[in-house]
């Protein structure tokens, strides 16, 4: 397996234009994602999953260390439209990420920018529109659809630039319950696909469906591993100041009342097939 993101010793500071002082928003980070991996990125707000996610874009450099994204530096400026053609980002304000008048045109702003064809231009964006199920609406104006239609259209212009991975920074968290279960569906498609994910996010119940768990705090990765793995260091989350997802708490819980869940069983829907097999 080929690693699509290595993140080596990278510290990351903000220059405060106002004083001297300056922010670490990042702190000796090392992370290294394989290509095809579901990568959720949690921790309280400001430990820095913003800045790493703009970093593996080439959207900031780092003050320290190397980002190599599909190989290439991010600090290179002569190869920045390869990162940013190998590594996609969907941001959590869909009203920031649509430029144009018309949905077709924002979704072929991207592929544009990077020389496409126009004729492959036109198919990139067709095809991109029926995967978030858009379609229908390419010659609206994007002001008109609610905000899951916006965000699925700023998906659809990400994946028609074709990247390898897309980096999801809390897509659903200004949506409500449909559109957050939309945007969810399509990223759990686009990983079967084998893009690489990486989700930025603060639902627990979207992180638990991950391959991978990182958590941040304060600038460092304070843990990395499966789901499961993560998760059972319920006294370090809570430290962090983050939620056990139901699921883990439905097992502690159940584990005191004297049902004990085998270690494997910890999504919700085989925690429910395991409780109505016992009766
Ligand atoms: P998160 O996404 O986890 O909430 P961020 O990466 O946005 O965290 O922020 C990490 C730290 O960097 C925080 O202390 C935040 O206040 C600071 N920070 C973020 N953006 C800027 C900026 N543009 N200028 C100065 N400090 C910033
Ligand atoms: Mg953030």
């Amino acid at each position: 397996m080929s690693k699509i993101i290595k993140v080596e010793n990278v510290t990351f500071e903000y220059q405060k234009y106002d004083e001297e002082a300056t922010v670490k928003a990042l702190d000796t980070i090392n992370l290294e994602i394989e290509e095809g991996q579901f990568v959720a990125l949690i921790g309280r707000n400001g430990s820095g999953k913003s800045t790493l996610s703009k970093l593996l874009n080439g959207l900031l450099v780092p003050t320290e260390g190397k980002v190599y994204v599909n190989g290439y530096d991010v600090s290179n400026e002569e190869t920045l439209l390869n990162v940013r053609q190998s590594c996609g980002m969907v941001f959590q304000n869909p009203d920031n990420q649509l430029v144009s008048s018309i949905v077709e045109d924002d979704v072929a702003f991207g592929p544009e920018n990077l020389g496409v064809d126009p004729k492959e231009i036109r198919e990139r964006v067709d095809s991109a529109l029926k995967a978030v199920n858009m379609y229908d609406y390419r010659l609206k104006p994007p002001h008109l659809l609610s905000g899951g239609q916006k965000q699925r259209i700023a998906v659809a212009g990400v994946i028609a630039m074709k990247p390898k991975c897309i980096i999801f920074d809390e897509p659903t968290a200004m949506l409500d319950p449909k559109g957050r279960k939309d945007i969810m569906r399509i990223i759990h498609d686009l990983h079967e696909e084998g893009k690489t994910i990486i989700l930025v996010t603060h639902f627990m119940d979207e992180a638990i469906l991950s391959d991978r768990v990182v958590i941040l705090d304060r600038g460092k990765i304070l843990l990395d591993g499966t789901p499961k793995e993560v998760f059972s260091n319920a006294e370090i989350i809570k430290e962090a100041s983050l939620e056990l997802p139901m699921e883990i708490e439905l097992k502690t819980r159940l584990k005191k009342e004297g049902i004990e869940l085998p270690e494997d069983v910890f999504r919700s829907e085989e925690i429910i097939d395991y409780l109505c097999q016992l009766k």
